[in-house]
């Protein structure tokens, strides 16, 4: 399973209550990235001028990094922040493949603009300043929208209004899962 959505539409929150669920790994790049950030690895040095900027990591790091994790993991799997462009999806289908696997469902998590805005700014993360959050809305609006029709042409996609209280942002994804997967 795919989460697809901008920053701030909930992703995480839900991702959590969909793998207690389920029973899935929850692999969130977003995650990965700052556990290496806090690490001090080379790697996490490398990304934080990204993630500081509200740019995306280079490709090549964060396939990296999922390919690593799949390779290793038998089961089912959530991920979430991944993938986040065209060739990083492109390069999850060559993964996927060569691994004998195949996602059942993309749920896109739809949140409005001005409410986004708000959420993230609320949240305070380091990077979540207001320069830095309008940066990251562009970059989902330039490189990642773009998979919406990626994977809406697959028919993978599931449409979630994530608008609406905890539960019934859950209740829609589990409703969805359980049709699809
Ligand atoms: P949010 O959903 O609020 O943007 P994330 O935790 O998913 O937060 O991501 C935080 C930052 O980590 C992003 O702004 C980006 O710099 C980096 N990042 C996360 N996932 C990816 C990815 N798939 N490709 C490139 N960069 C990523």
């Amino acid at each position: 399973m795919v989460f697809l959505g901008p920053p701030g539409a909930g992703k995480g929150t839900q991702a959590e209550r969909l793998v207690a669920a389920t029973g899935d790994a929850h692999l969130s790049t977003g995650d990965l990235l700052r556990a290496a950030v806090a690490d001090g690895t080379a790697l996490g040095v490398e990304a934080k001028r990204y993630m500081d900027a509200g740019e995306l990591v280079p490709d090549e790091v964060v396939i990296g990094m999922i390919r690593e994790r799949l390779e290793s993991h038998d089961g089912g799997f959530l991920l979430d922040g991944f993938p986040r462009s065209v060739p990083q999806a492109q390069a999850l289908d060559e993964l996927l493949d060569s691994l004998d696997s195949a996602l059942c469902v993309v749920l896109l998590l739809d949140v409005g603009r001005d409410e986004l805005i708000e959420r993230l700014l609320a949240r305070g993360r380091a990077d979540d300043t207001p320069e830095t959050v309008a940066k990251r809305l562009d970059v989902y609006l330039e490189q990642t929208e773009p998979l919406i029709g990626y994977y809406e042409a697959r028919g993978l996609l599931a449409r979630i209004n994530g608008e609406q209280s905890v539960d019934e942002v859950f209740g829609e994804i589990e409703a969805a899962v359980s049709k699809a997967c």
